[in-house]
């Protein structure tokens, strides 16, 4: 029996968007836009971001796990994959056989990886104090190597006027001039907005391709993902009675109560509890009370005659459903969940 039941919450991805955000990234410069793909496209899927991406003109992207590579496989023509955690000797013989290369973050990473004779992309810490190569290092480290990419990354990139930016560009830029590599690599998505000073000859953006932040001419992002959920159920409760777990919302009036196919489960974050909106015919409706597991109930009282069945719109505008939620934008969009039915446009 083939049997593929139909499914009841989707997750509306607009590939235009994301490849017009990429497109506002690498036109901010000289510099090449690669992208980040890490958490499977920070929630909207790698495989499907890169084809889109690498149709577009996208060559560098960068994910965090050597596990994360074999399913964006087979790469476009062109295509190179880049894995931001590097090397260990488990991952040794699988790194040998995928067409990836690691980014190498420690001593013990360059003198794994320099016995392979292949080029290398190396990480240097210049003032994070997480992941990457002291400078003092770097110099004797990369004797004999052949540096396809010098990387550094910066901590600072939301708060523009932070000393760390400018100490961490200043301290990148002595150690690019001293080490020859093929590319120098410093900026994010908001690094690529402090200006071209940081952007060098590649930029790595991540959540900027993905609705999050803002693009480098300051601009916000164009939203990529919008949720739409099945109504279930419909209901008229009285004014004083409570809707959900925890009894969090009371209804101040006679209201009509839509409750959808998604949950929390689908990375519509509990943090939007009372305080998201979906939308029906363009009237806002307002969450009623705890986002559940599976569950969210809407106050459609002003919203147009809805019937059970129908479709519930609920926008996903990261920085908005950030500022009303308490997460990051980033939390709430590598969250989405799996259960999405994923649709591209
Ligand atoms: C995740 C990541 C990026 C992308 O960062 P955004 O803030 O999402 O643009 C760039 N570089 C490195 C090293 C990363 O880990």
């Amino acid at each position: 029996m083939d049997v593929n039941p139909p499914c009841d919450a989707r997750l509306l991805l607009d590939g235009d968007a994301l490849v017009a955000n990429w497109r506002d990234f690498a036109a901010c410069g000289p510099a090449e836009a690669g992208a980040a793909i890490k958490a499977d496209g920070y929630g909207v899927g790698a495989r499907d971001a890169l084809l889109r991406l690498a149709a577009a003109g996208c060559r560098r992207f960068y994910v965090a796990h050597w596990h994360e590579v074999p399913a964006l496989l087979p790469l476009p023509d062109g295509v190179q994959i880049s894995v931001l955690h590097g090397v260990a000797d488990d991952v040794m013989p699988a790194a040998l056989a995928l067409p990836a290369q690691p980014v190498l973050n420690t001593p013990a990473q360059v003198a794994l990886w320099r016995q392979t004779g292949r080029p290398v992309e190396l990480m240097v810490d210049t003032g994070m104090n997480r992941l990457g190569l002291a400078p003092a290092e770097v110099p004797d480290l990369a004797a004999g190597l052949t540096i396809a990419v010098l990387h550094s990354h910066l901590a600072c990139t939301e708060a523009p006027a932070h000393p760390l930016n400018a100490a961490q560009l200043g301290r990148f830029a002595d150690l690019a001039a001293r080490v020859p590599a093929g590319l120098y690599a410093l900026a994010n998505s908001a690094g690529a907005g402090l200006g071209p000073a940081y952007h060098f000859d590649l930029i790595r953006p991540g959540v900027g391709l993905y609705g999050g932040g803002l693009l480098p001419d300051g601009r916000p992002s164009r939203t990529v993902a919008h949720m739409a959920a099945r109504i279930l159920q419909l209901r008229d409760v009285p004014a004083g009675s409570s809707v959900g777990y925890g009894a969090a919302f009371v209804a101040a009036r006679p209201s009509r109560i839509a409750t959808v196919a998604l949950g929390y489960a689908d990375g519509y974050a509990r943090g939007l509890s009372n305080r998201g909106w979906a939308l029906a015919g363009g009237v806002r409706c307002p969450a009623a009370g705890r986002v559940s597991m599976d569950l969210a109930a809407f106050d459609v009282t002003d919203a147009p005659p809805l019937a059970e069945g129908d479709w519930l719109d609920i926008p996903f505008d990261p920085e908005a459903m950030a500022a009303v939620s308490g997460r990051t934008s980033y939390e709430l969009l590598v969250a989405l969940g799996r259960r999405f039915e994923r649709v591209w446009a």
